[in-house]
């Protein structure tokens, strides 16, 4: 450990968002002090009780001053300096996941080579570093594919479909600068997601499988269970449990899937840490993913996946425009049976930024989706 540790157990957490806000609303029941490193002051961590270290994550000193007051840190985000995460680890720090495995997946064409290395089925990809590269992959793919960025991409920024060399070249000039990769366009049938626990003690614990529902790349609903067979469910289970198990260090994982149309499940994409796909399961399951991911860093034992509804729909509340943010409706909302709200506390409000998010839990699917959508409908951000 390193010296001037913490006295109390303290979760260290890079990035303050509403990850960080649930992780510390889950944490601070067990006992846990909680430290974030966030760029805007009163975060929405911050505002729930953790200490906050006002910096840029990629900043080293306030990186460092986070391991030196906390006992075991992890992360809500991956776009950090895992160089200076690695270092600190070298040092002493205890960190999960593993920092080698935040590096592998930042870079998305290093994840989806590692991942068809270890024969984990995915869409077929390949580097290009010019448009000729990318005018012999869409050739390839059958000409439709995603022109990708490597790294920094998230909620869909970061993506183009192309079908003709003029979205390429339009692709080329929007990603200027960035390495970029190709993929083949996946016609799924639908999206899936799983997310899996590996605790510090190697026990690894699924969640019954999602339905990811995208719009503009950015995920806007969640269906828990997926409407999907039973041998589909099975599927989608054994690769998440087989994928965690590849990657190194404790904590959740959030898997997303495609699943075909001839019912292959491809994985699309992982996620080292807790994630949108899971935050149906604070009302929907026995133990929610937040709380799952602290018992995993710090060696409890995990807890119980199981649903507790029936059905459970999530739907994030993306905002509307772009200006203060103001909250209203509320109280329309929550006379909806099951439904429950979580503002993330953030301001201000922009088009397409998860503001919060809410969940109805009900006896179908139908009747969970109708509520969630009735309660969108009656807030306003
Ligand atoms: P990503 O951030 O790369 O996971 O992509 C965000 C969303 O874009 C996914 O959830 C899908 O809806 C869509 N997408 C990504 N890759 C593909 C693909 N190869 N084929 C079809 N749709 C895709």
């Amino acid at each position: 450990m390193q010296q001037g540790a913490a006295k109390r157990p303290t979760i260290g957490i890079v990035g303050g968002g509403q990850l960080g806000r649930m992780l510390t609303l889950a944490a601070k029941p067990l006992g846990y002090d909680v430290v974030v490193v966030d760029p805007g002051t009163n975060c929405p961590a911050a505002q729930v009780g953790a200490t906050e270290i006002t910096a840029n994550l990629y900043d080293e000193a306030a990186l460092k001053e986070l391991a030196s007051r906390s006992t075991i840190i992890t992360v809500e985000i991956e776009h950090l300096d895992t160089h200076v995460l690695e270092a600190l680890e070298k040092n002493g720090a205890v960190i999960h996941p593993a920092p080698a495995t935040v590096r592998l997946i930042q870079d998305k064409y290093l994840q989806k080579a590692f991942l068809r290395e270890h024969s984990v089925p995915v869409a077929d990809f390949t580097e290009v570093t010019s448009t000729a590269d990318a005018k012999a992959a869409l050739k390839n793919f059958g000409g439709k594919m995603l022109l990708k960025t490597r790294h920094g991409a998230y909620d869909g920024r970061g993506n183009m479909v192309t079908q003709s060399p003029a979205d390429i070249a339009k692709a080329f000039a929007l990603f200027e600068g960035k390495q970029l990769y190709a993929e083949a366009f996946v016609p799924f049938e639908r999206e899936l997601a799983v997310m899996v626990a590996r605790s510090v003690d190697g026990d690894v614990q699924a969640y019954p499988v999602v339905q990811t529902i995208h719009e503009r790349n950015i995920c806007v609903e969640v269906l828990s269970p997926a409407p999907v067979p039973a041998a589909v469910q099975e599927k989608a289970h054994e690769l998440a449990v087989t994928v965690a198990n590849l990657l190194k260090g404790a904590g959740m994982y959030g898997i997303e899937m495609f699943l075909t149309e001839a019912g292959e499940v491809l994985v699309n994409e992982i996620a080292p840490r807790v994630h949108n796909s899971g935050h149906h399961t604070t009302e929907g399951n026995r133990t929610s993913q937040f709380e799952q991911h602290i018992r995993a860093i710090t060696g409890l034992p995990l807890g119980d996946t199981r649903l507790i509804a029936p059905a459970t729909v999530m739907v994030n509340i993306l905002g509307e425009r772009n200006g203060d943010t103001e909250v209203k409706g509320l109280s329309d909302a929550l006379a909806i049976p099951g439904v429950h709200v979580h503002l993330y506390g953030k301001s201000p409000t922009k088009v397409d930024r998860k503001m919060g998010h809410l969940t109805a839990t009900a006896d179908t699917l139908d009747q969970a989706r109708q509520n969630a959508h009735a309660a969108r409908k009656a807030l306003s951000i």
